[in-house]
């Protein structure tokens, strides 16, 4: 029976370690292969726990060959996503990502300080995120298991290629395993999260 009380036990002090690890190698990752080109998805919809909507932003560039995401308020203060060199994943993992980076605007994560990273509440923010992407992506976009799989497949292919030992991988993989198998809607789970720090809009 995971919903509801769910957050202190969201994620076990043994995979915040793991996930720790996880983390600290991607910081750290750089990859200078040619990127193979998929299409770039269309950007889903976002709006962050103030009702602003959220803008999704292409910014390739850098050394790095990874598809990747950036969730943050823009110069002049508006809620966007960058989105990183999204043609080096496959279309099922790019929307991952843009759901997840959507996800720290729809928990209210990019307005609240930022948790030193790698500590436990910085883990316990990504873990959530992971969470509500593979959650919207099962109820909005349709995705079974075969889908599950190509985004576990991605991650896994990403994660392996700059570092990951595989007990972080898996243990990422776990999570959203276990977000997809056994909880409810995206939103329930969001107004979960923002009830518990306290956010949630009346
Ligand atoms: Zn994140």
């Amino acid at each position: 029976m995971p919903p509801r009380g769910f957050i202190p036990r969201f994620v076990l002090p043994a995979i915040g370690l793991t996930l720790s690890m996880a983390y600290s190698s991607a910081a750290m990752g750089q990859d200078a292969q040619t990127p193979t080109p998929y299409d770039v998805v269309n950007p889903p919809s976002c709006a962050n726990n103030k009702g602003e909507a959220v803008r999704f932003i292409e910014r390739n560039g850098g050394s790095s060959a990874m598809a990747a995401g950036m969730a943050i308020r823009d110069s002049n203060g508006k809620p966007v996503v960058y989105r990183s060199n999204y043609a080096a994943t496959p279309p099922e993992f790019q929307r991952f990502i843009d759901r997840h980076e959507c996800a720290h605007h729809q928990t209210g994560d990019v307005d609240r300080p930022h948790p030193p990273r790698n500590s436990p509440e910085h883990l316990m923010n990504e873990s959530i995120s992971d969470c509500v992407a593979i959650l919207r992506l099962r109820d909005e976009d349709g995705y079974n298991r075969a889908a599950f799989d190509r985004v576990a497949a991605a991650m896994r292919h990403d994660m392996t290629k700059i570092g990951f030992p595989e007990i972080s991988i898996g243990s990422r993989i776990g999570n959203i395993d276990n977000c997809y198998s056994k909880y409810g809607s995206p939103q329930d789970f969001i107004d979960g999260i923002l009830k518990h720090r306290g956010l949630l809009q009346p």
